[in-house]
């Protein structure tokens, strides 16, 4: 568990289009599950290339237009990039450079198997190409890849688990390891041109947040079993996680930042109030 004794919250867009009413839901739930004090904005803009700073100032405009506040600083993860270099050279021993692009690995998984590829929260389930490959033979265009057996072997574990508030509360997650392997497989842990990855930059940041609380859709639920991993291989804690439903359109879909139709602000540019919002989204 985490060290803090508040419930501490946080919601954690990327800068790459409007917040939409899935936004706005995701950003209310965390306030509302956070003690008083205890709700947290962070920006997760390492994706140079997609996120824009006119996005940014969105954010702040949407949600404080919604009511929501949060204490300053706002953690930006651009700023943060010695932190993921750190705990990077820590995983170092556990980790091979890739240089597969996803056409080698549709070509590699396809040869043995027809049909659907196996896929899992990080995308396609690497084949293990370039595992044996050693960290200083790195070049300019690899990625960084976890070793998931090795990891699993240097902590000596053969499960993970974590507890979830809304998705079978009560009972404890378990993946094991032989599940993780085939279903996950050897996640990227630094991308192309971006030095870190989604997984590595918010395990470390929720714990240097001392979030308690992760409040996010249940789109990323699948991604916790790798968050888990690296928290027990950076000798982090493992909060409580809630991940909320998905708001979705009249069509079931769920919604998109490119779906500008649904974006806050157009809703607000139209008259509605945020108490509108609240109704729209159930709260
Ligand atoms: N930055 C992620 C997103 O915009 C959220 C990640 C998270 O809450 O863990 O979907």
């Amino acid at each position: 568990m985490a060290g803090s004794t508040i419930r501490r919250t946080r919601f954690a867009p990327s800068p790459t289009g409007l917040l939409h009413l899935g936004h706005a839901f995701a950003a209310l739930t965390a306030a509302e599950q956070a003690d008083q004090q205890g709700f947290l904005l962070r920006i997760e803009d390492i994706d140079r290339e997609r996120c824009r700073p006119e996005y940014e100032a969105a954010i702040y405009e949407d949600l404080q237009w919604l009511g929501l506040s949060w204490p300053l600083p706002v953690l930006r993860q651009s700023d943060r990039m010695a932190a993921y270099d750190t705990a990077l050279t820590q995983l170092a021993p556990l980790t091979y450079p890739c240089r597969c692009r996803r056409g080698d690995i549709r070509a590699a998984l396809s040869a043995p198997q027809e049909g659907i590829l196996p896929s899992g929260p990080d995308g396609l389930i690497y084949p293990g190409t370039c595992r044996d490959r050693a960290m200083d033979d790195i070049g300019a265009d690899d990625v960084i890849r976890l070793d998931a057996a090795r990891a699993f072997d240097a902590l000596g574990i053969d499960q993970l688990q974590f507890r979830d508030e809304i998705v079978m509360p009560g009972q404890t997650q378990v993946l094991s390891r032989a599940q993780f392997l085939d279903s996950i497989g050897d996640v990227i842990l630094s991308r192309r041109g971006m030095g870190t990855s989604y997984h590595l930059a918010v395990v470390i940041d929720d714990a240097a947040q001392d979030i308690s609380v992760v409040t996010r859709g249940q789109d990323l639920f699948d991604s916790t079993w790798i968050h888990v991993l690296l928290q027990k291989l950076l000798r982090l804690p493992t909060p409580l996680y809630h991940h909320h439903h998905l708001i979705r359109d009249t069509a079931g879909k769920r919604l998109a930042k490119r779906d500008d139709s649904r974006a806050i602000r157009y809703y607000r540019e139209a008259g509605a109030t945020p108490a509108d919002i609240r109704r729209m989204v159930g709260l």
